[in-house]
C-alpha cells in the first residue's frame, strides 16, 4: 500500500500555545498572506480600519479583526487574489498626549523641546511602542499582508494627504473661517462635534435680571452658566410670544458689564424654557452663534485658549472659567441682578481624549465644504453601489448626510500632517501646494511660514482605501483592488470614518471605496452591559487567547454575531468552544486509530459499498457547505459558526462515529469499511476546511497529520456544494432511525435504565415502507441504543408492562419487564416528585410575590423564570414517567 495513513497520530491533547505560534511562522515563512498585485484571479480586498499606533488589543479590534480574518480565509480559500492591507493610524492627539505625559514625568512640556524636537520623540515613541498592536493582531492570527502594512504619517500617505488637500482646494472646497468649534482648553485645539463626549452633570439653572434701559423693570433670563453673560450681546425672545412683543427692538442694560444690548426676536427660541427670555452669547454656545448670524450681532470672545477670562472680562480678567462663575455670582446676589437659581441636571460636553470640559470658542479654523461631497456620497448608497450591511444603517446614514456640516479639519497640535498652506512674508500671498516652496510666486520673496495647524486625524483616514493602494501614483495594485470589496467596522465610526471615506473616495477616485460595509455591534459583558474599567467587566483578549487558545475565542465571536443584535460575551462561552476545539481533536484521533490500513490515494469506491450513513453524512455535509457560504456571503457569522458547529457536534460525532464502528471495526466485508474509511477521511477535511476561517491554528495543525503531504489547510481549496452527494432517501430513512434511537434512549433515562442494559424493543410502525426502513436499520438501533431484541408488531398492539416512545408516525415500546424493578424504580420516582413539587411551588411562590418582583432586577427576574421553566420541564418527565408505571407490576 502506497502512502499509507499508519504511524499517524496527534498528540492526547490540543496545545495552543505552541501550535499558534509555529503555524503563524510557518504562514509567514510560505508568504501565504500575500496578495498578488495584478493576477489572472479575481481580486478580493478589503482596508484594516487601522488601529491607533498607541492602541493595545481590546475586545473591540478583536472582534472586527476575526471577522475580517474570516472573510479573507474564506475568499483567499475560494480561489480570489485576496488582500487584506493592513497598518495603523497616527492618532493625533491620542499620540501627542501620550507623549507629553512622558515628558511630563521628565518635568519638561512639549513647549520646551520644541515643534521639531517634540515630532522628533513622536517619531521614536512610535518605532519603539506603535508595533505593540501588530504583533497582538498576529497572535489573533490574522492574515494580513504585512509586506504592505502602512502608517498614515507614511512619505506615501502623506503625499497623498497634501494632494487631496489641494485640489479640495483649488476646487473652492476648502475654506478658512472664523467659527465657533469646541475647544479642549487643556490639550489647547479644536474637536470635531464627534470627539465630543457628554456627560451628565448637577448643577444650577441662575435666572438673571437685566433691567430695562427705559421705563424701568427688567427681563430675566435663564442660564447654566452665568460667567458667560461677560458676552452677551442680546437677548432674544419668540416673535409669538405675547409677553414680550411690545420689548422687541428695546434695549436692556448688561450687568455688571453696563453694556447696552438688544432684544431681538428668533424663532428657534422656545416660548417654554424659563421666562421665555434668553441670553445670548454667540462666542461661548454654538446656538447662540447661529443666531448671532442670522441677526449680524456683536461677538465679544471672553476667553482665551485656556479658559481662562480675557481683557473683555473687565476686573474678571484672569481668573478661570468656574472662579469666574462663584465671583459673578456673588456679585449678580449683591446687586441684586440674581432672581433665583434651581437645581438642574444638564449634558456636559467633554474632550474625549483628556475629559476636560468643552469650551465653545470662536476661532479661526480650515474647513471642508461637505455639502456637495455629502450629495454624492448619499447617492452612491441609494444606487446600491454601496451595500451597507444591515441594511437598518442606511436610514441612519442618510440622515447624518442630509444634516451634515462643515467639517473643522484644522487642528491646533503638532502631531500630524501639517497643512500645506504657507504664508509670504513680504507680499502676505497664501501659497497652497504639494510640495514645500522655496519663493512666493507673486513677489518671489523667500520667507515663507508654513501654517501652524495640522489636519484632523480623520482626514488621512478618510484617504485609506486608496492612499494605501499607491494613490496618487496609478499602480497596478490600485487598479487591481479598488474599489475594495468589503469594509468591516463598528458602527460607532460609521460617521467619523466611513462616511468620509465615501466622500473622499468618490471625490478623488470617481468611485465608491468600498461594495459592501458590513457594520458590527459592540462587545458587552454577559449582561449586555457596556465593558468598562469603572465597572470591572472588561475581558482581555490576550488572557483569553493564553487560557483558551485563539480558535476558540474567534469561534466564539464569530459565533455571538448576529446582525442588528448585541454581542454579548463571557468567558464561559469562550471556554465552551475550547471543549468544542477538544471535540474536533478527539474526533481526528478516532478517525487516525482507524484509518491506520487506509491509503487515500488511487482508491475507488463503488457506490454500492456505501453505507446509509456513508451517504447520509455527505449529503448533510453537502447542505452544511451551502449554509456555510450563503451565510459568509451574506455576512451572517453566527448562522455560519453554528451549521458547522451543529454539524461537527451534532452530526458527525454524535451520529455518524457512533454509526460507524461496527464497519469500522471490522465487522463487516471489508469493501464496506474501506468505502467508510473513504467517506470518514474526505468529511473529516471537508469539515476542517469548513472551520478554518474562524479556527485557522487547530485545522492546520490536524490537517497536517491527517492529510499528510506537506499541503497547507489555509490555501486549500473552500467546499463548494455537490449535487452527487444531495440523497433525500438517505436523509429520510436516517431521521427516522435517529428518531427511534433517541426515542429508545429517552425511556431509557428518564426510567433510569442503566445504558449497559440490554433492552428489548417492539416497534409498530403505520405502514410498510416505514416497516422496511427498520429493517435497514435495524443494526444501527441494536447498536446504539443497546438492545438484544428489536421487533416489528404489525397488529398495532400494545405489549404489555412496556414503556411508550413516539418517534415521528411509529410507536416504540421498550418492554420493562426484567429490564426494570416497577415497585422499586415507583418509588424513587414519587420521591422525586415530591421534592420537584416543593421546587416548583417555591420558585411560582416567588415570581407571584409583587414586592420581589418590584425589587428584584430584570437579570435576577430571568434567572428565576430560566429556573421555573428548567423545572417545570423536570415535573412534566417525571410525570410522564410515573404514568408509565402505573398499572404494571
Ligand atoms: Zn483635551
Ligand atoms: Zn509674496
Amino acid at each position: 500500500m502506497v502512502n499509507c495513513m499508519a504511524e499517524k497520530s496527534l498528540s492526547k491533547a490540543y496545545e495552543p500555545r505552541e501550535s499558534e505560534a509555529k503555524w503563524y511562522r510557518y504562514w509567514l515563512e510560505r508568504d501565504f498572506f500575500r496578495a498578488e498585485d495584478s493576477s489572472p484571479k479575481a481580486p478580493f480586498s478589503i482596508v484594516i480600519p487601522p488601529p491607533n499606533v498607541t492602541g493595545m488589543l481590546h475586545m473591540g479590534h478583536a472582534l472586527n479583526n476575526t471577522l475580517q480574518d474570516v472573510m479573507t480565509r474564506y475568499r483567499r480559500m475560494q480561489g480570489y487574489n485576496a488582500l487584506w492591507m493592513p497598518g495603523t493610524d497616527h492618532a493625533g492627539i491620542a499620540t501627542q498626549n501620550v507623549v507629553e505625559q512622558e515628558l511630563a514625568k521628565e518635568g519638561i512640556t512639549r513647549h520646551d523641546l520644541g515643534r521639531e524636537k517634540f515630532i522628533e520623540r513622536v517619531w521614536e515613541w512610535k518605532e519603539k511602542y506603535g508595533g505593540v498592536i501588530i504583533n497582538q493582531l498576529k497572535r489573533l492570527g490574522c492574515s494580513c499582508d504585512w509586506s504592505r502594512e502602512c502608517f498614515t504619517m507614511d512619505k506615501r500617505l502623506s503625499r497623498a494627504v497634501r494632494e487631496v488637500f489641494v485640489r479640495l482646494y483649488n476646487d473652492g472646497l476648502i475654506y478658512q473661517g472664523d467659527y465657533i468649534v469646541n475647544w479642549c482648553p487643556r490639550c489647547h485645539t479644536a474637536i470635531s462635534d464627534l470627539e465630543v463626549e457628554y456627560v451628565e452633570k448637577e448643577g444650577f439653572l441662575w435666572h438673571l435680571r437685566y433691567p430695562y434701559g427705559e421705563g424701568g423693570g427688567e427681563i430675566v433670563v435663564a442660564t447654566t452658566r452665568p460667567e458667560t453673560m461677560l458676552g452677551d450681546t442680546a437677548v432674544a425672545v419668540n416673535p409669538e410670544d405675547g409677553r414680550y412683543k411690545d420689548k422687541i427692538g428695546s434695549k436692556v442694560i448688561l450687568p455688571l458689564v453696563n453694556r447696552i444690548i438688544p432684544i431681538i426676536a428668533d424663532n428657534h427660541v422656545s416660548m417654554e424654557f424659563g421666562s421665555g427670555a434668553v441670553k445670548v452669547t454667540p462666542s461661548s454656545d454654538p446656538n447662540d452663534f447661529a443666531i448671532a448670524e442670522r441677526h449680524q450681532l456683536e461677538i465679544v470672545k471672553i476667553m482665551d485658549g485656556s479658559a481662562l477670562i480675557n481683557e473683555n472680562g473687565g476686573v474678571y480678567q484672569g481668573q478661570d472659567r468656574y472662579e469666574c462663575r462663584e465671583n459673578i455670582i456673588r456679585d449678580l446676589e449683591k446687586g441684586g441682578y440674581l432672581a433665583g437659581r434651581e437645581a438642574y441636571v444638564h449634558n456636559v460636553g467633554q474632550c474625549y481624549r483628556c475629559k476636560t470640559d468643552i469650551e465653545p470658542m470662536i476661532s479661526r479654523q480650515w474647513f471642508v465644504k461637505i455639502k456637495p461631497l455629502a450629495k454624492v456620497a448619499t447617492a452612491a448608497v441609494v444606487k446600491g453601489k454601496t451595500k451597507i450591511v444591515p441594511v437598518m444603517w442606511e436610514s441612519t446614514y442618510f440622515e447624518w448626510m442630509n444634516n451634515i456640516r462643515d467639517w473643522c479639519i484644522s487642528r491646533q497640535i503638532w502631531w500630524g500632517h501639517r497643512i500645506p498652506v504657507w504664508y509670504c512674508g513680504t507680499c502676505g500671498k497664501e501659497i497652497v501646494s504639494t510640495i514645500d516652496p522655496d519663493a512666493c510666486p507673486d513677489c518671489s520673496g523667500t520667507t515663507l511660514k508654513q501654517e501652524e495647524d495640522v489636519l484632523d486625524t480623520w482626514f488621512s483616514s478618510a484617504l485609506w482605501p486608496f492612499s494605501t493602494l499607491g494613490w496618487p501614483d496609478n499602480t497596478e495594485e490600485l487598479k487591481t483592488f479598488y474599489p475594495t470589496s468589503l469594509l468591516i467596522t463598528g458602527f460607532d465610526i460609521l460617521f467619523f470614518w466611513v462616511a468620509r471615506m465615501m466622500m473622499m473616495g468618490l471625490y478623488v477616485m470617481k468611485e465608491v471605496p468600498f461594495r459592501d460595509v458590513y457594520l458590527h455591534a459592540l462587545v458587552r459583558d454577559e449582561m449586555g452591559e457596556k465593558m468598562s474599567k469603572s465597572k470591572g467587566n472588561i475581558i482581555d483578549p490576550l488572557e483569553m487567547i493564553d487560557k483558551f487558545g485563539a480558535d476558540a475565542f474567534r469561534f466564539t465571536l464569530a459565533a455571538l454575531t448576529a446582525q442588528g443584535r448585541d454581542i454579548r460575551m463571557s468567558e464561559e462561552r469562550v471556554a465552551g468552544n475550547k471543549h468544542f476545539v477538544n471535540k474536533i481533536w478527539n474526533a481526528t484521533r478516532f478517525s487516525l486509530m482507524n484509518l491506520e490500513d487506509y491509503s487515500p490515494s488511487g482508491v475507488h469506491i463503488e457506490k454500492s459499498d456505501e453505507s446509509l450513513p456513508d451517504r447520509w453524512i455527505k449529503h448533510r455535509l453537502n447542505i452544511t457547505v451551502a449554509e456555510v457560504i450563503s451565510s459568509l456571503d451574506e455576512y451572517r457569522f453566527n448562522d455560519a459558526a453554528s451549521s458547522i458547529y451543529q454539524f461537527i457536534w451534532h452530526e458527525f460525532c454524535d451520529w455518524y462515529l457512533e454509526l460507524l464502528k461496527p464497519t469500522l471495526y471490522g465487522k463487516g466485508e471489508p469493501a464496506k469499511r474501506r468505502a467508510a474509511q473513504h467517506t470518514l477521511l474526505s468529511v473529516m477535511k471537508s469539515s476542517l476546511k469548513l472551520l478554518h476561517p474562524f479556527m485557522p491554528f487547530v485545522t492546520e495543525e490536524i490537517w497536517e497529520t491527517l492529510v499528510g503531504d506537506g499541503s497547507s489547510i489555509m490555501v486549500s481549496e473552500f467546499p463548494s456544494p455537490d449535487d452527487t452527494c444531495q440523497d433525500l432517501v438517505a436523509e429520510k430513512q436516517m431521521g427516522i432511525i435517529m428518531d427511534v434511537i433517541t426515542s429508545i434512549r429517552n425511556i431509557r433515562g428518564e426510567m433510569n435504565i442503566a445504558p449497559s442494559k440490554k433492552l428489548r424493543v417492539v416497534i409498530s410502525p403505520p405502514d410498510e415502507a416505514s416497516g422496511s426502513i427498520i429493517g435497514i436499520g435495524d443494526g444501527y438501533i441494536r447498536n446504539l441504543a443497546n438492545l438484544d431484541a428489536l421487533t416489528i408488531s404489525s397488529d398495532g398492539k400494545e405489549p404489555k408492562n412496556a414503556a411508550t416512545g413516539v418517534a415521528g408516525s411509529m410507536r416504540v415500546y421498550v418492554l420493562l419487564e426484567g429490564a426494570v424493578d416497577i415497585a422499586g424504580e415507583k418509588a424513587r420516582l414519587e420521591k422525586e416528585m415530591a421534592k420537584v413539587s416543593k421546587d416548583l411551588m417555591t420558585i411560582s411562590k416567588k415570581l407571584a410575590n409583587r414586592d420581589f418582583m418590584a425589587k428584584a432586577s430584570t437579570i435576577v427576574i430571568e434567572r428565576e423564570e430560566e429556573k421555573f421553566r428548567e423545572v417545570k420541564g423536570k415535573h412534566v418527565v417525571l410525570e410522564t414517567a410515573l404514568k408509565r408505571l402505573q398499572g404494571m407490576g
